[in-house]
């Protein structure tokens, strides 16, 4: 296996991935927490690291990909509550509809996705280690985190320990007042009025506070020290922070080695939020342009870098994913030519390289290039497949993208009639073949079909 390195957020360094010796590799990525249905946004961190997961066992490796789904939480408290719906109804409804948004991404589910609801057992547990070792300490129901106990708190955010604000001022002023220090964090939530979802803990009545939730999970699924932690980068503070210090002082030892983040998707200046007005939600981006083009545009970018979304970038992707398209008909099936391999080479060490795809991106239009090149000999489509299946693409190479008997059929047909000056009965082939997703265009051996992007 060649080596792979990855940028890891706690030590600000590239660090090499080191796997047991059996190959395998776990991942965990923070999900969505479900009040709504997910934005354009939501989707990035779902297919770095579905990608992420195809480029690994590509290389060998035996991967394991948890995404979380967080179904308790004030937000959907707030929501259902407007709503006037049970909050379990809300979030059962949302986490529906968040499967079924990224399903239509086409790059299957990850091995796990647990929720919040279904984990409390654990997470009671987990608090209760932590209250056993000194770590935090109930108080009127709630429990939080000492987080002067921890030396190494700070160490993944790389904050000093006084900079730092946990962002829980929308609790009642009453709440923080039973902190031992403003700097602490809520593990358990008593019951408050309004929250329509209960569970029983040794310190009372309550509901787990969500940076519990992901180390529960985490290390129910993965064990602790597995390889990788990921998620986007404005979960770095407080989120990832708390869920390192958690597990660190509970078991000694760290939960992951590699800390991975996404950028943030960027919607003009303003980031990507279900707070800002200007959302595009995932199912209608998908509706409209198409998953192709959708994960086309996610690759052309490095995962660590901010990354604009409009309508012109996805035509520019869309143009893209035609631009493959065009290029793989007419391969030959079987390896490609050996003098094109070291584009195929170049294409799978970027992504050795921090995982990145936009470098990797630039070999696959190299070798459409170089293709493009050999119009006249028999390419084969060996590399092209191998590459695109990488990104999850692969569909864009296959044989079914080749327009069948009966759409050859028509555009014949329609030939016959300009031939024949009957420009009404052409225009009406032309309108018959369009519906069933096929363009004509005049090529170098007369007109040929090519498939409409959606
Ligand atoms: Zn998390």
């Amino acid at each position: 296996m060649a080596p792979i390195r990855l940028h890891d957020t706690r030590s600000g360094e590239l660090r090499e991935l080191v796997a047991p010796s059996d190959g395998r590799v776990g991942i965990y990525a923070c999900g969505p927490t479900v009040y709504g249905r997910i934005h354009v946004g939501n989707a990035r961190p779902f297919v770095v690291y579905s990608l992420l997961k195809r480029f690994l066992e590509h290389e060998g490796h035996d991967v394991t990909l948890v995404i979380n789904i967080t179904d308790v939480n004030d937000k959907i408290y707030d929501a259902a509550g407007r709503l006037d719906v049970p909050s379990a109804d809300l979030a059962a409804e949302m986490a529906a509809y968040y499967k079924a948004d990224t399903d239509a991404l086409g790059l299957g589910r990850p091995d796990a996705e647990p929720l919040a609801s279904e984990t409390i057992e654990t997470i009671v547990a987990l608090i209760a280690e932590l209250i056993a070792r000194g770590h935090a300490y109930a108080v009127d129901g709630d429990v939080y985190f000492r987080v002067r106990s921890d030396a190494d708190y700070g160490s993944l955010s790389r904050r000093a320990i006084d900079e730092m604000n946990q962002g829980e001022e929308s609790d009642p002023p009453t709440h923080s007042n039973r902190k031992e220090d403003p700097l602490d964090f809520a593990l358990w939530k008593a019951h408050k009025d309004g929250e329509d979802t209960v569970w029983f803990a040794p310190w009372g009545r309550g509901r787990p506070g969500w940076h519990i939730e992901c180390s529960a999970m985490a290390e129910e699924l993965l064990g602790v020290g597995f390889e990788i932690h990921g998620g986007g980068n404005d979960l770095v503070f407080p989120h990832h922070e708390n869920e390192a210090a958690q597990t660190r002082m509970a078991r000694g030892t760290e939960l992951a080695q590699i800390w991975m983040h996404n950028g943030m998707l960027q919607f003009g200046e303003e980031k990507m939020a279900k707070s800002v007005g200007n959302v595009a939600l995932l199912h209608a981006v998908v509706d409209e342009f198409g998953r192709n083009a959708l994960i086309m545009l996610f690759a052309g970018a490095h995962y660590r870098q901010p990354m604009a979304f409009d309508d012109m970038r996805m035509m520019e992707a869309l143009a893209r994913v035609a631009r493959v398209r065009d290029a793989a008909r007419g391969l030959v099936d079987g390896e490609s030519p050996a003098t094109m391999r070291p584009l195929r080479d170049a294409f799978f060490a970027a992504l050795a390289d921090d995982f990145n795809t936009a470098a990797a991106l630039g070999a696959l239009f190299e070798w459409i290039n170089e293709r493009h090149k050999r119009r006249d000999e028999p390419v084969g489509r060996g590399d092209l497949v191998e590459m695109l299946s990488m990104l999850g693409l692969q569909n864009l190479a296959e044989h079914g993208s080749e327009a069948g008997a009966e759409e050859q059929e028509l555009l014949e047909e329609r030939e016959a009639a300009r031939a024949a000056r009957n420009y009404a009965e052409a225009d009406r082939l032309r309108d018959e073949l369009r519906a069933r997703g096929w363009e004509v265009r005049d090529g170098p051996d007369g007109p040929e079909l090519v498939r409409i992007e959606q």
